[in-house]
């Protein structure tokens, strides 16, 4: 009876961890859809909670944003890439321009069903939200962005690009939130050498211009240069 309580414990705990494949988001059989978004199941459940919440305080909370594939983010960098270089820019400066808000395919939080990015439905002038500044001063999410400042991390929700000059990495993004709980599986199971050669392997536009050096460096900079409150362990 023992060994079998704990042959089913040890089951749930391995079955608990991401898989790598999950990690690159080429796997979605775990998430659960919500509003249109798919998401892990307690990650939906706690933003539910949080929805509810903010709702009483007036802040409508909307999802805009959240499991992304890698088939999705690979289609979001070539995009950019052939606009950018068809626009005269050279290929390492076209990356460079990319991932001011977007990331090499294979190395998103939003593969991961734990991340969020969200607007509120009651600021006025819902287009194109998304822009630090209509966070701020008297801008329309300016509410939503105080609101999460003041309460996302008691429901376990933290804001990845902060607004910090010694992080670097991705430009501040007041919008995008992490669910801590379970992002922290995903970022300790994150293997930075699998997601280089899967991203090598199968040649995406500009991946000619993406060698071991320019991905370690990226590593470093940008999938940790987020807020260190989702680094702890
Ligand atoms: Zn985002």
């Amino acid at each position: 009876m023992r060994i079998t309580l704990f042959f089913v414990l040890i089951c749930q705990m391995i079955m608990a961890q991401p898989t790598l494949i999950q990690t690159l988001g080429l796997d979605d059989s775990h998430l659960v859809k919500l509003e249109g978004n798919q998401l892990t199941p307690k990650t939906a459940a706690a933003f539910c909670a949080m929805q509810t919440a903010a709702l009483q305080d007036g802040i409508d909370l909307q999802l805009v944003s959240a499991y992304r594939s890698f088939e999705r983010q690979q289609y979001i960098w070539e995009d950019k890439y052939k606009r950018y270089t068809a626009e005269g820019l050279p290929p390492k400066d076209a990356i460079d321009r990319i991932l001011q808000y977007s990331t090499i395919p294979g190395t998103s939080r939003h593969h991961w069903g734990t991340d969020i990015d969200i607007t509120d439905s009651n600021a006025p002038n819902q287009k194109r939200v998304l822009v630090p500044e209509k966070c701020h001063n008297n801008g329309p999410c300016a509410p939503l962005r105080k609101w999460m400042e003041e309460n996302a991390n008691r429901f376990g929700f933290y804001l990845v690009y902060t607004n910090d000059a010694s992080r670097t990495g991705f430009s501040y993004e007041p919008w995008h939130y992490s669910y801590l709980p379970e992002a922290k599986h995903y970022q300790k199971q994150y293997d930075s050498r699998t997601a280089f050669a899967y991203f090598k392997s199968i040649g995406i536009y500009g991946s000619a211009y993406i060698d071991v050096d320019f991905w370690e460096r990226y590593f470093t900079q940008f999938v940790i240069g987020v807020n260190k409150a989702l680094l702890k362990k």
